[in-house]
This record gives C-alpha cells, sequence and structure tokens, in this order.
C-alpha cells in the first residue's frame, strides 16, 4: 500500500471505543486513527471530563482521564485530550527513561517504544566487544538515556498539535 492508500484506509475505517488495529499498520498510518469516547450526558458526573472543543461530558477510563491520551468526542469530532508541557514531558524522559512511555502513550504504543529501547540494550550486551572503546560506549549509553526524551518529546508535540482539533480533516 502507498501511503495514499493506507490514508484512505485510516479514513473510512470505522471508528470503535478500543483500538484494536495492530501495531504496524499503526506505526505506518501514522497513528491517526482515535477512539471515540462515550457520550457522558446519561451518565454520573464523576466520571466525566468535559470536551475541550464543545463541552459535552466525556467518558472516559481512569487511565485514559489521568494520561489525557487523545480521544475522538462523538459530538463535535475534535480530538480531546490532556494538554502536554514538553518541558517537563524531557524531564520526565530524563528521569524515568522508558517508563515515561507509559503516561505518554497507550499501552500498545508504549509497549512498542519499550521493545525498542530494550532490544538497543540486548544488542549491545550481545554485541558489543568485552571493552568498547569510549566513542561506542558514548554511543551506546547516550542513546539509551537520551533516546527516550527524544521519542517522548516528540509524541508529546504530535499530541499537543492534534489536541482539540478536529480528528478528520475534510480534505
Ligand atoms: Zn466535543
Amino acid at each position: 500500500m502507498d501511503v495514499t492508500e493506507q490514508a484512505e484506509v485510516a479514513r473510512v475505517r470505522p471508528h470503535t471505543t478500543i483500538d484494536t488495529g495492530n501495531v504496524v499498520e499503526d506505526l505506518m498510518t501514522n497513528e491517526t486513527r482515535y477512539p471515540v469516547a462515550k457520550d457522558g450526558s446519561q451518565t454520573d458526573t464523576k466520571g466525566t471530563v468535559a470536551c475541550g472543543s464543545c463541552a459535552i461530558p466525556l467518558q472516559l477510563g481512569r487511565w485514559e482521564r489521568w494520561n489525557g491520551f487523545l480521544v475522538e468526542c462523538p459530538s463535535c469530532g475534535c480530538l480531546h485530550g490532556k494538554s502536554r508541557a514538553l518541558r517537563n514531558v524531557a524531564m520526565a524522559g530524563l528521569l524515568f527513561n522508558v517508563l515515561s512511555f507509559w503516561f505518554l502513550m497507550r499501552p500498545k504504543s508504549a509497549l512498542l517504544w519499550t521493545l525498542v529501547f530494550g532490544s538497543w540494550v540486548l544488542g549491545g550486551v550481545l554485541l558489543l566487544p568485552k571493552r568498547p572503546s569510549d566513542a561506542t560506549m558514548l554511543l551506546f549509553v547516550g542513546f539509551l538515556l537520551l533516546g527516550p526524551v527524544v521519542v517522548s518529546v516528540v509524541s508529546a508535540a504530535r499530541h499537543e498539535s492534534l489536541l482539540f482539533k478536529p480528528a478528520h480533516s475534510s480534505t
């Protein structure tokens, strides 16, 4: 499939409340599909959050609500979520490394990125010579320390750019 075909698939695919698409497909389509939140007007207000665009109550899962993952509003079709301060995201990435993924991304994406960095460690353990040169060691450790920061910040920047915007562009 080329890029336009993928975009078409992503556009016409019916949305479900739980995203069950596979990881590779999400990566290829740049994860443009987000779960549609349930309208919470009929439910207890305690578990709901007002849509950032049209203010109708959205019923979200607790983990979703805490972390502010993007969801599509069933009423106005905009993406709702919590705003993320990139500086804090970068700090969390430095302090918590791959753990920070689990608070920024849905579990599937967090797992995937954790595996990427896990493979880096495993690859290093298996492939690095017993006494690696300083430059090799610097590259190995540097990637491990800074890689998660970069991934977290890019993910959060993307989140910010989509927040409160229509989930589907009309073009
Ligand atoms: Zn809305």
